[in-house]
């Protein structure tokens, strides 16, 4: 297997078939497929990966979301959680279970995941793809771009921002509820990640919610049937060359047992969102103002995407217009495959999309 190393110059160029960027779920699953199909490990196709470790931005998560708050990994192809991980109550921190699970997983199927390595910049260089990365250069003929959104949280500009003298955190930032006690924070977000840390916060001190939509509560739980449709619709907005947009918006959020509890209690009195921020808190137009210690924008992230940018693959619209049998292939350029992406952005959608785009793109090169 070709081993590159982080002492050899970055002039020596790595020759491989295809490049998997992202050891998440979006590309430990397109790094199993390729390996199934037959293509050579490290030889023909490696991945490379920012974190230090595996588990993808698993191994971020906040300590409180364990494998019974989260709304399900799904098993990866070919290995179930349960093989690598006891599960026991459920109570497991998700920021342990899931690295655990994919450290395993990598083994197990000798996968080629390279890391800590950086990709920043993915380029055309006569008609192959030149991969610079944080340390040697890559050349591929294709890539699986699977970076996943977690390095590039949202946070939306609101007038005096640079003047409160509170802490602004993101969803990203946080690490649970207690170092909270006795402040009061501001919930930004409609989002299911808004939900959590409401619930979380207002256990243990004074908390308002805003967001800019009346967030759309059911009472019954998802179907099956709710979350094709869901998908559904995200699949179709980038087919059309749109930005994605978020599950949430389409499905509304379904009530679990805590959020009940966190709604008996008062938590999710929603206010709608502020215009300006000032030095100690927030103000809505009507003039009426909300003091507070901390704001916590739990309002999202992008698909980290910035090191493709000289591929130019968006259209005006800021979105990319996306083919193939599930959505992974960029029309632009057939070359590079999104896995993780709009209708894949889930563990069972990254599942599907990682074997799409596998096949593809080695057919697409006559590797199979
Ligand atoms: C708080 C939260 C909770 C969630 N809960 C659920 C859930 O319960 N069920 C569910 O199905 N989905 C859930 N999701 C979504 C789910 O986590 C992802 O859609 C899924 O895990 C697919 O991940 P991924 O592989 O696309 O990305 P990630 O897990 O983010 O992996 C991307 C990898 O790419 C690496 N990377 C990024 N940029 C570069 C670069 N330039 N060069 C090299 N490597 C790079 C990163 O280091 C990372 O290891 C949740 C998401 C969040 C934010």
């Amino acid at each position: 297997m070709v081993e590159p190393r982080a002492d050899v110059s970055t002039n020596i160029i790595f020759k491989v078939d295809i490049v998997v960027i992202g050891a998440g779920q979006a590309g430990l699953s397109s790094a199993y497929h390729l390996g199934k199909l037959g293509l050579a490990v490290g030889r023909q196709f490696l991945v490379l990966d920012s974190n230090p470790a595996p588990g993808g931005a698993w191994q971020h998560r906040w300590p409180s979301l364990t494998l019974s708050t989260v709304n399900r990994v799904h098993d990866l192809p070919g290995m179930q959680f349960s093989e690598a991980v006891d599960t026991g109550d459920g109570d497991v921190k998700a920021s342990v279970a899931v690295p655990e699970y994919f450290a395993s997983y990598e083994r197990r199927f000798n996968l080629p995941v390279y890391r800590p390595v950086t990709a920043k910049v993915v380029c055309d260089r006569s008609g192959r793809l030149r991969i610079e990365t944080s340390r040697e250069t890559f050349s591929a003929r294709g890539i699986i771009n699977a970076t996943g959104t977690w390095e590039n949280p949202i946070i939306p500009i609101y007038p005096g921002a640079d003047l409160f003298q509170g802490q602004q955190l993101h969803t990203h930032d946080y690490r649970g509820a207690d170092a909270f006690a006795g402040k009061h924070v501001i919930v930004v977000g409609g989002g299911i990640s808004a939900l959590q840390h409401l619930d979380e916060i207002s256990k243990v001190t004074s908390t308002t919610w805003v967001t800019r939509r009346e967030p759309q509560f059911r009472e019954e739980p998802f179907t099956v049937e709710d979350g094709r449709a869901a998908v559904a619709s995200v699949e179709d907005r980038v087919r059309r060359g749109m930005v994605p947009g978020s599950v949430v918006s389409v499905t509304g959020i379904s009530l679990t047992p805590a959020l009940r509890a966190a709604r008996d209690r008062g938590a999710l009195r929603r206010l709608p969102m502020f215009d300006k921020i000032t030095k100690d808190g927030v103000r809505w137009s009507d003039g009426s103002e909300q003091r507070a210690d901390i704001i916590l924008w739990a309002t999202g992230f992008r698909s980290a995407l910035d090191h493709l940018a000289p591929l130019q693959l968006r259209e005006d619209n800021g979105g990319i217009v996306m083919g193939g049998r599930l959505a992974t292939q960029v029309e632009k350029d057939p070359r590079v495959h999104l896995v993780g992406y709009g209708p894949s952005a889930s563990t069972i959608g990254a599942n599907r999309a990682g074997a799409a785009a596998a096949r593809e793109l080695a057919s697409h090169f006559g590797l199979i």
